[in-house]
């Protein structure tokens, strides 16, 4: 079965507890437009290669689309379109105003030189421009699975120079670096996302007791598929909160540690070398997939989709699987794991802190000004007048690091941190609510049902253009 296929099958497995019209679940569900190109660039040996890429927008009730673009070679029509719809009831449930959208270029950018990747992704915004796929109202993309910064750059460069008189053409992309109108935290966004989501999940003693576990991510043990920006940064916030990260699985291997590894010091070696075999560990794999059946309490898919499929979910010793990654779960899979009573924390909602810190960037351009700057100082003043009021009741002095950092204000990044922490724990409680409400026997079903109940809203209230 595809993914879009899988995507479609959670999504008419939720349907089933709404009362929606199955005409309107239809018009929810069906992917409104596919762009499928071929483009030629020429490589640096001076011959031509034909690059296969897609843009898929999903759904147009809230605009504008948006979503990443994947560089990767197993792209192809269906995961871009399951991509895509994904991002729907991604924004849907964590209340961004978007409609899914999601790009693909078929290539591994190992094979190309930085060059020839610019003129890949500058070629690949042109077609885009050409057709209106992109555009501040229209098409935002972002990065995703092989792509980050540097190719945002580009996107929004190529975008600048074409649209010379649109104000807020930089608007047109997010994940832009900070000094090209990118907004702090951006990079590390879905990671905190997912660590703020686990932490919400935790929290809750009595789901805990119900896995036999104890509340609270303190000495937890983890297991990371993929150290790229999602894994490492998810581990790196696991792992300050008191968590262990007793595995890590790469494309070339997975290691395991009783005690737990520094995840930086992986993360370094594992850039530098490109392995995880020097690493010092109890266990050293090749066969990375196998480091997923590791025992743990939360293992992290953070890769890429298609992970825990039927075959080897029975051997999943998890007690909660953490989505970081876009559908690592098959539903084949998802029925076993259920039933040895893994807790599954769904991608929908889990991996939704990118697109949230993408909405703040979007905003912040749109704006044209910097998050905090017309209240930092009023708020550094509030913070001092009542301090010096506590210290003047109570006759004692406030500890001076607390005075200096209450009297300095908040910052760009104090501010978008905050309201992705507000947005990821605010949602979780939704949908774990929603799960108790409408009986739901899981927290994926519950966090599509919200989804849809969400977009159907748009559809109820304005109706269907003729
Ligand atoms: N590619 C990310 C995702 O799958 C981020 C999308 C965005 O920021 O628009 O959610």
């Amino acid at each position: 079965m595809g993914f879009f296929e899988n995507v479609n099958q959670y999504f008419d497995q939720a349907a089933q507890f709404s009362d929606l019209s199955p005409g309107l679940l239809e018009q929810i569900k069906a992917c409104n437009s596919v762009y499928r190109m071929r483009f030629p660039i020429k490589r640096d040996n001076g011959s031509i290669q034909v690059i296969e890429a897609y843009r898929v927008q999903h759904s147009h009730h809230r605009l504008p689309c948006k979503g990443g673009i994947r560089y990767s070679e197993m792209v192809d029509q269906d995961e871009v379109m399951a991509l895509a719809a994904l991002m729907t009831y991604k924004c849907a449930l964590v209340e961004v105003p978007y409609g899914g959208g999601k790009g693909g270029v078929k290539i591994n950018p190992r094979n190309f030189s930085e060059n020839e990747l610019e003129r890949i992704t500058r070629r690949y915004t042109f077609e885009l421009v050409q057709k209106n796929f992109i555009g501040p109202y229209s098409d935002v993309p972002a990065p995703d699975y092989g792509t980050g910064e540097r190719e945002m750059a580009w996107i929004a460069n190529t975008y600048m120079v074409l649209k010379q008189n649109e104000p807020d053409s930089y608007a047109c992309v997010t994940g832009k670096p900070l000094n090209l109108y990118g907004v702090p935290g951006r990079k590390a966004a879905t990671g905190m996302g997912v660590f703020f989501g686990l932490r919400a999940l935790v929290d809750v003693s009595e789901d805990m007791k119900a896995l036999g576990l104890k509340a609270g991510l303190e000495g937890k043990e983890v297991i990371i598929q993929g150290l790229g920006n999602v894994g490492y940064n998810t581990g790196v916030f696991l792992q300050n909160a008191g968590a262990i990260i007793t595995g890590i699985c790469e494309f070339n291997g997975a290691i395991y540690n009783k005690k737990g590894f520094d995840i930086e010091k992986v993360f370094k070696e594992f850039r530098e070398t490109g392995s995880l075999r020097k690493i010092e560990a109890d266990k050293f794999i090749e066969d990375s997939s196998a480091g997923l059946e590791w025992p743990c309490d939360i293992l992290i898919p953070a890769a890429l989709e298609n992970q825990i499929t039927k075959e080897n979910a029975p051997r999943i010793s998890a007690k909660i699987i953490a989505e970081a990654a876009n559908g690592p779960v098959t539903p084949d899979a998802e029925k076993i794991l259920l039933s040895k009573g893994i807790l599954i924390i769904p991608d929908l909602y889990l991996n939704a802190g990118g697109v949230t810190v993408s909405f703040f960037e979007w905003l912040r351009n749109l704006n044209h000004v910097a998050f905090g700057r017309m209240d930092k100082r009023q708020e550094a003043y509030q913070s001092n007048s009542i301090l010096q009021l506590m210290q003047k009741m109570t006759g004692k002095k406030i500890d001076e690091k607390v005075f200096t950092d209450l009297t300095n204000g908040p910052d760009e990044l104090d501010y978008i941190n905050g309201a992705l922490e507000e947005t990821m724990t605010r949602s979780y409680h939704d949908i774990r609510s929603k799960s108790i409400k409408s009986k739901t026997s899981d927290l994926r079903t519950a966090a599509y049902l919200l989804a849809i109940e969400r977009v159907s809203e748009y559809y109820t209230t304005a109706g269907i253009f003729p």
